[in-house]
C-alpha cells in the first residue's frame, strides 16, 4: 500500500481533502495532528501546517521522520501571477524557487539556493502521472510555482515575480516543501488551485470568496490523482 503525505497550509484545504477520505485514526505530534486516512489502496496522512516556510518546512521534516511517506504532495490554493490561469484552475509546479531569497549580493540570482541551485524540480514519474490525470471542467497548467514569506496582493509584485522566475502562481509554502522533500530523497508534487489573480488591473483581493471553491478543486484533482499513484 502506497504511502502519501499531504501538506496543507490551512484548515479550510484541509477539511476538503479529508471530507473526501475515510478517516483511520489520528496521530499527535507536538501540536500538530496528523489524519490517517484511506482511499481506495492508498494511505493518506493529511495534516495542517500553518502558513508560510517556516511552517510548512518543519511540518515536511516531522511528517516524514514519523510516518515515512513514499510521496509528499502539498495541496492548496494560490495566487495567479499569468495571463492565462484563471480562478479555480489548477497549476501543477514542475519547479519551485523562493523568490523572497536574496543571496544576490554575493553575485547570485535572486531566488538562488547556495548548493541547491535557483530551482527545485519536482519527481518526474508524478508529473507524469499527473498530467495523465484529467479533471471535468478544469483547465491544469504545469509550470513554475513561486513561494515566499508575503500575500503578494499587487499587480506590480506579481508583474514581478512572473518575470523574473516564468512563474504562473504565488503561494507562500510549496518550495519549502519541495526543499525538504528534495533533500529528504522523497519524491513530492505541488498543486494548487487559484483563489485571486494578483495580476490583474484593479485586482480586488478575491482570496476568501473563492478560498472554498478553489479549494474544493484541488481536492477533486488530487482524489483523481490518487488513483494512478
Ligand atoms: N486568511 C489568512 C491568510 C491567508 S495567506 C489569515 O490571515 O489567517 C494566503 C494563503 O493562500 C497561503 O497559505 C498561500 O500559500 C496561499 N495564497 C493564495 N493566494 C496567494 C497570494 N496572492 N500570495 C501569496 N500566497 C497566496
Amino acid at each position: 500500500m502506497k504511502k502519501v503525505g499531504m501538506i496543507f497550509a490551512m484548515q479550510e484545504e484541509l477539511e476538503e481533502m479529508k471530507n473526501r477520505l475515510e478517516l483511520v485514526k489520528e496521530h499527535k505530534i507536538y501540536e500538530l495532528t496528523i489524519y490517517e486516512c484511506k482511499y481506495e489502496s492508498v494511505q493518506c496522512f493529511l495534516v495542517e501546517a500553518g502558513i508560510g516556510k517556516v511552517n510548512s518546512a518543519r511540518t515536511t521534516q516531522i511528517l516524514i521522520s514519523s510516518m515515512e511517506p513514499d510521496y509528499i504532495f502539498n495541496v492548496g490554493v494560490a495566487g495567479s501571477v499569468a495571463k492565462d490561469v484563471k480562478k479555480c484552475d489548477i497549476v501543477i509546479g514542475d519547479k519551485l524557487v523562493q523568490h523572497d531569497f536574496d543571496l544576490t549580493s554575493f553575485g547570485r540570482e535572486k531566488g538562488e539556493l547556495p548548493t541547491l541551485g535557483k530551482y527545485i524540480y519536482c519527481d518526474n514519474t508524478l508529473l507524469k502521472t499527473a498530467k495523465e490525470t484529467k479533471l471535468e471542467n478544469s483547465n491544469i497548467f504545469f509550470g513554475t510555482i513561486a513561494s515566499g514569506d508575503i500575500f503578494i496582493d499587487s499587480k506590480e509584485m506579481g508583474r514581478k515575480i512572473h518575470e523574473k522566475f516564468d512563474a504562473l502562481c504565488v503561494e507562500m509554502e510549496g518550495a519549502s516543501i519541495a526543499q525538504v522533500s528534495y533533500l529528504c530523497s522523497v519524491p513530492f508534487l505541488v498543486i494548487r488551485a487559484i483563489s485571486d489573480s494578483p495580476y490583474e488591473e484593479n485586482n480586488e483581493i478575491t482570496f476568501d470568496e473563492f478560498l472554498k471553491q478553489s479549494s474544493e478543486t484541488v481536492s477533486k484533482f488530487v482524489l483523481e490523482l490518487l488513483k494512478k499513484v
